[in-house]
């Protein structure tokens, strides 16, 4: 395995082989297996394109050799950066064909997280998109390959640089027949993908995925959403997220001879008028989606019966719109709590509706170990809150090259300790809160740590606290409380283009600033955060009254 990651021990790796669950293959064999099987069937819909399985191995093949022939090989890492498209699959399949370790960054993220990325991971190569909007990631990957030298190869999805690969040329070369990568493989053993931890420390950890982990982790999502060649899959989010990648996500209907049909926009009408010509059947929601979809009535406007679960995951969806989504679009609603590092759970489709409605669902491997635990490390009785802790045959051991915080969330038997506060009861999970700073945004988690470290350094600041605010879209916010020093004077705008100056993706911004001469403190000086969640919650129901109470009177 590559040095700086943590292999099971052997006890447990003999279990998983003998139990079924390590079938000892690479993510490329098993999409190989669906291409062999069923060349002639769409793998991907996207726009006016339509692939099929033959088409999507065909340019993989294609990148894996160009990939090989610039230099990049077994093992090495690349910071992997492509917005949702076909060539974000082609070139995943292509780098673990050859056992290259994509390092699966998003598109929002800039220069302070790419290059934490590429010199964390030591990265060899950088994959971008040419640009989004205003955004030059070409111009970005010039400054990462100053800041982290190991970065020598920049690969474009468009149009490239001086000095930079366009992977679009690549992929629109003719094929030289008998023109194939022969070279090493990934090893089944080995690491193949990283994802980012969405964890609390100033920047994410790498979490290494190896392959035998992440087929299997395919598999058996695939077995608990009924994901098969029938299956029309819709994805909306960032596809380089552990959620849309395989909880279940994009390699699990690849893996199972499915469709994939990628947005290439999350406005309403497109996503629903998407849904009804590609027939899709599965779709892959969050939190601030679903919000919007419940209380637009653009839905109704198009024939959504091929529609048969919509799935939520990221963060918690309330009851109330679970039962509202069954109700709207005549599906069966399912929710994904999952995490990079490994652990997987999913209500079952044919679970009662108290059960799909209230809980987290449960693991989907039965070789999954919980334990639910207090503080002093005692496993709670069931319906009692605890931290959730995991361990299993697709839970990583270890974060890549980071001894102290795997120490921090790895106990010495392999259990990874969440960080979120659940109960269980007949077996299923349900989330009740967390104890890990982070803001969940609606799914997309941001360090408390690092915000405020980054807030800091502005020099108007004397000393700051985040907390999460409740927001009706997305579930929570972040709204950042400053102490300012004597004299200064500080607003929410210029906050934010002092934090965007410092190049951090724009999702972690804070969404309110408010101004405090001084912080509620415990008796040992600590802020009290608990009393500022408080505060804002209740400065915000206050608003919200008060702006009912001018709308009545408006009308009046
Ligand atoms: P990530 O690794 O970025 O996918 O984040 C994983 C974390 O997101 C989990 O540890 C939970 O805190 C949170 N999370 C993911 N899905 C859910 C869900 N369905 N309900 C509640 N929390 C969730």
């Amino acid at each position: 395995m590559l040095t700086g990651c943590t292999p099971w021990p052997e006890e447990l790796q003999r279990r998983y082989r003998e139990a079924g669950y390590w079938e000892d293959i690479t993510l490329w064999q098993m999409f190989e297996q669906s291409a062999t099987k069923t060349p002639d069937r769409i793998a991907l819909v996207f726009e006016d394109q339509r692939i099929t399985y033959r088409e999507l191995e065909r340019q993989a093949n294609r990148l894996a050799l160009k990939f090989s022939e610039i230099g990049l090989k077994n093992r090495d890492r690349v910071v992997f950066q492509l917005a949702n498209s076909p060539e974000l699959i082609y070139a995943f399949y292509g780098l673990t064909k050859i056992g290259v370790i994509p390092v699966m960054a998003l598109p929002a993220h800039r220069f302070t997280e790419i290059s934490h990325f590429a010199g964390h991971a030591g990265a060899v190569g950088y994959l971008i998109p040419n640009q989004i909007k205003d955004f030059d990631y070409r111009e970005l990957a010039g400054e990462i390959t100053v800041a982290v030298p190991s970065v020598q190869h920049i690969i474009v999805a468009g149009q490239a640089n001086e000095g930079q690969h366009s992977l679009t040329d690549w992929l629109a070369e003719p094929k030289v027949p008998g023109d194939e990568y022969r070279g090493d493989q990934g090893d089944p053993e080995d690491v193949a993908l990283m994802l980012l931890s969405g964890g609390t420390t100033a920047l994410s950890k790498l979490i290494p995925r190896t392959h035998n982990d992440f087929v299997y982790n395919c598999r058996q999502s695939s077995v608990v959403s009924s994901i098969d060649a029938k299956t029309v899959m819709l994805t909306l989010l960032p596809m380089s997220h552990n959620y849309n990648l395989g909880s279940p996500g994009i390699l699990t209907a690849l893996a199972s001879g499915g469709c994939v049909v990628i947005a290439s926009s999350i406005n309403t009408e497109h996503v629903f008028s998407l849904i009804e010509k590609e027939q899709v059947s599965l779709i892959l929601g969050a939190v601030p989606l679903v919000t919007k979809w419940l209380t637009s009535d653009i839905p109704e406007q198009h024939n959504l019966s091929s529609i048969k679960i919509i799935m939520n995951g990221g963060a918690k969806l309330a009851p109330e719109l679970r039962q509202r989504i069954q109700t709207k679009f005549g599906c069966v609603f399912q929710e994904s709590f999952g995490m990079g590092e490994g652990l997987l759970n999913l209500t079952r489709l044919n679970d009662e509706d108290e059960v799909i409605l209230h809980s987290s669902g449960r693991p989907m491997s039965p070789g999954d170990e919980i334990k639910i635990v207090d503080e002093n490390g005692n496993e709670v009785a069931d319906g009692e809150k605890g931290e959730l802790t995991c361990r299993g045959p697709y839970t990583i051991q270890g974060y890549y090259y980071a001894p102290e915080s795997s120490a921090n969330a790895f106990s010495p038997d392999g259990f990874y300790h969440t960080g979120d506060l659940v109960c269980r009861r007949n077996g299923y999970l349900y989330v009740e809160g967390r104890i890990k700073d982070l803001i969940n945004r609606g799914g997309e988690k941001v360090s408390i740590d690092e915000v405020e470290n980054h807030i800091l350094a502005d020099d108007r600041v004397e000393n700051v606290s985040i907390v999460a605010m409740p927001d009706a879209q997305y579930g929570e916010k972040a709204c950042a409380f400053v102490k300012l020093k004597a004299g200064q004077k500080l607003t929410r705008e210029e906050l934010t283009s002092f934090l965007l100056d410092r190049g951090i993706a724009k999702f972690k911004l804070p969404e309110r600033l408010e101004i405090v001469e001084s912080f509620p403190l415990s008796p040992a000086g600590k802020i009290l955060r608990r009393e500022l969640r408080r505060i804002i919650e209740e400065t915000i129901k206050a608003e919200q009254e008060s702006e009912q109470a001018k709308q009545r009177v408006s009308q009046l």
